[in-house]
């Protein structure tokens, strides 16, 4: 529920109306704008009563949420948040942030040479996957806490924050242990014990939407991890399934201007797991900025040919250093436009 409160209402008409939600055994979370004062409501499971709220002096409306989700909605929330990793800052009116590097960490001559060539090229965050959801258990499925230790490893080497997936509860400790940011990935979207853990920890935390699941499910799984405190998440729109098999997802590029009405939280695009198509990468990459996207994952690896995971859908180091070029000069193009 949202309580929107008289342009006129003084501080203690807005006090009166905080103590009657804690009388109803709720929170009272004060929303400011320079518009309007409201008071979101939380705590409730069900639709609440508002006889009593309504009639209060100084409350213009009371709106009900029906969406499953409120702390990311922007009604409840209506300043953009900027999620910080190390120095690097994403979110509206930072500089697009780029998160580069291999599908999976294969050996350390592998992480460094890639890390290398995203880091050459202006990459800002090293990813890499040590835990692997793959589809099938015959592949390689990843290095494990062996493969932390060399991501981040390269990423002091190279002075970038890392990325990568968690995908159970149980690697927590390690993951922590090692990278800057927590990847929750499709196929996890939806593990709601592992969307409350990592919801405890103060931690960034990058959810990419699940295949099938729709904004509004995408939103409800990122309300898990703000509910238990951390609002520290970036978004993530990697493809959903379609009919289409010509890519490997379907690109769901309107994702991103709608979630920025939606929600305060910043969302990224994965345009390498969007197509799985190596040479359809770039143009999506700079699609998704004109889209508005707040970053790019864009997964790169030193000899794709030779990767033991996602080789067709990686840029080489050359590939991905003349993308980084066109990203600049269209980034620069769209902040021309801006002003
Ligand atoms: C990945 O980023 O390595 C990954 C497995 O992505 P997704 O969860 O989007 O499939
Ligand atoms: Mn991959």
């Amino acid at each position: 529920m949202l309580i929107v409160m008289e342009h006129s209402a003084t501080d203690y008409e807005v006090e009166q109306v905080k103590t009657a939600v804690h009388t109803m055994g709720l929170e009272a979370e004060p929303i400011p704008g320079s518009e309007r004062t409201a008071i979101g409501v939380l705590g409730n499971q069900g639709y609440v009563e508002d006889a009593t709220i309504r009639n209060l002096p100084g409350v213009r409306e009371v709106i009900h949420v029906s969406k499953p989700y409120k702390l990311v909605s922007r009604d409840f929330h209506p300043q953009p948040t900027l999620v910080q990793v190390g120095s690097v800052t994403v979110g509206d009116d930072a500089e697009p942030v780029v998160m580069a590097g291999p599908c999976s960490v294969e050996s350390e001559e592998q992480m460094m040479a890639s890390a290398q060539a995203v880091k050459e090229a202006g990459a800002d965050i090293l990813r890499g996957g040590a835990f692997k959801p793959r589809t099938g258990p015959h592949t390689f499925q990843g290095l494990g806490v062996d493969g932390l230790k060399l991501l981040r490893q390269a990423g002091d080497e190279y002075d970038m924050p890392v990325v990568t997936e968690v995908m159970r509860i149980g690697q927590l400790d390690d993951v922590c242990c090692y990278a800057d940011v927590l990847q929750i990935g499709a196929r996890n979207m939806q593990n709601f014990d592992l969307l409350k853990e990592v919801g405890k920890l103060d931690y960034p935390v990058l959810l990419k939407r699940g295949m099938s699941a729709t904004i509004e499910e995408f939103l409800a799984a990122a309300e898990y991890i703000l509910a238990e405190g951390n609002s520290r998440l970036i978004l993530c729109e990697r493809g959903i399934r379609t009919f289409e098999r010509a890519t490997r997802n379907t690109l769901d590029l309107s994702v991103v201007p709608l979630i920025r009405q939606l929600s305060h939280l910043p969302i990224i695009v994965d345009p390498s797991h969007a197509t799985g198509v190596r040479s359809l990468v770039p143009i999506m990459a700079k699609a998704a900025l004109v889209a508005g996207a707040h970053g790019l994952m864009i997964e790169v690896h030193h000899a794709p040919e030779q990767a033991l995971c996602d080789g067709a859908q990686s840029l080489d180091g050359a590939e991905f250093n003349q993308l980084m070029g066109e990203l600049n000069g269209l980034q620069n193009y769209l902040v021309s436009k801006k002003d």
